[in-house]
């Protein structure tokens, strides 16, 4: 992967002197490989559980629109639960703040896929980044429209986001998670017997399964970022007061019952998916990607969140 002139930024007063970008990559990916420990995919959507976890890429795009990336950054993953960042921003613009009606905007200290709380809450979910919640997410994007046409409008605010159209969804992927994807089932019908939802379960379900088989590489993923840091001269796709909201939901909520955990250890918003990969922000400043296949307990990249927990520190990123 070739990097793109990475300047040295300049060093503060006090902190260990900043390195190269590019040399700091490069460091990292030998770093993250040199520990065989690449953990197991997600096993309970069959096509991504036969994918090789022995696989690492991280890209970051600056402020200053620059591209750098180190391992496997033009393989293509799955993204999963990222694509939630992307209907959330396309389901604010719909329904404005009256989405808050439907879904909150607490962690919810539970796994991804977790229908206690829904009972609980009378089908409000927690937040927009567990299933239930993204389900609702795209259950305002699918209003008034037939799937296609929605999927195709999350398509192309990422592609736009991206400024790549070369990027598609997977669809062996969305029958793999459609075929055995009985919690999404129950999820969505407990949210439909709440009456929040709109549109019917199925329908829904099938916009959901689509967009989370989005696929894209490292590069293309920091690229589809870039709006989310808000930088003089970079894509403009939000208003500055939504792109501060996404990024404080995706802080709090952004790795499930792993949130605090993540925002303790890397100190910027991320989301995660099960795929393997995590879309980070510093806003100002940059737009990480970082893929690899293998989860921890709480279903998020393991070597992905290792190499956040180390290269943002290095570059001295982080909004506390
Ligand atoms: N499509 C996945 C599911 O609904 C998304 C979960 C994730 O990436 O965390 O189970």
């Amino acid at each position: 992967m070739p990097h793109h002139g990475a300047k040295r930024p300049p060093s503060q007063a006090g902190d260990a002197p900043i390195p190269d970008l590019h040399t700091l990559l490069d460091d990292l990916d030998r770093t993250i490989r040199a520990d065989g420990d690449w953990g197991t995919p997600a096993s309970y959507i069959p096509e991504l559980a036969r994918i090789d976890p022995a696989q690492f890429a991280i890209s970051v795009v600056t402020a200053d629109g620059q591209l750098h990336g180190a391992g496997d950054v033009s393989t293509r993953f799955s993204v999963q639960s990222i694509t939630k960042v992307f209907t959330l921003a396309i389901a604010l613009g719909r329904a404005g703040d009256q989405l808050w009606q439907r879904v909150g905007r607490e962690p919810s200290g539970r796994a991804f896929n977790s229908i206690v709380q829904l009972e609980q809450e009378q089908g409000r979910p927690r937040n927009p980044f567990i299933n239930a919640g993204a389900i609702v997410t795209t259950d305002e994007v699918l209003c008034g429209r037939a799937p296609r046409d929605a999927l195709a409008e999350i398509v192309q605010f990422v592609r736009t986001a991206a400024e790549d159209d070369n990027i598609h969804i997977n669809n062996a992927v969305a029958a793999s998670e459609t075929a055995h994807g009985h919690r999404n089932f129950a999820l969505a019908h407990f949210l439909a017997s709440y009456g929040n939802l709109k549109n019917p379960p199925e329908m829904t379900l099938g916009t959901y399964f689509h967009h989370c088989a989005l696929e894209m590489t490292t590069a293309q993923l920091a690229m589809a970022g870039r709006f989310l840091m808000g930088a003089p001269g970079g894509p403009r796709l939000l208003s500055t007061q939504r792109i501060r909201r996404l990024n404080a939901l995706m802080l709090t909520c952004g790795h499930y019952d792993g949130s605090g955990d993540f925002a303790y250890r890397v100190g910027i918003p991320g989301k995660s998916g099960v795929g393997g990969g995590i879309l980070a922000i510093v806003p100002g400043k940059a737009s990480i990607a970082v893929w690899s296949p293998g989860l921890n307990l709480y279903g998020n990249s393991n070597k992905g969140t290792q190499a956040l927990e180390i290269m943002p520190k290095k570059m001295n990123w982080s909004i506390f």
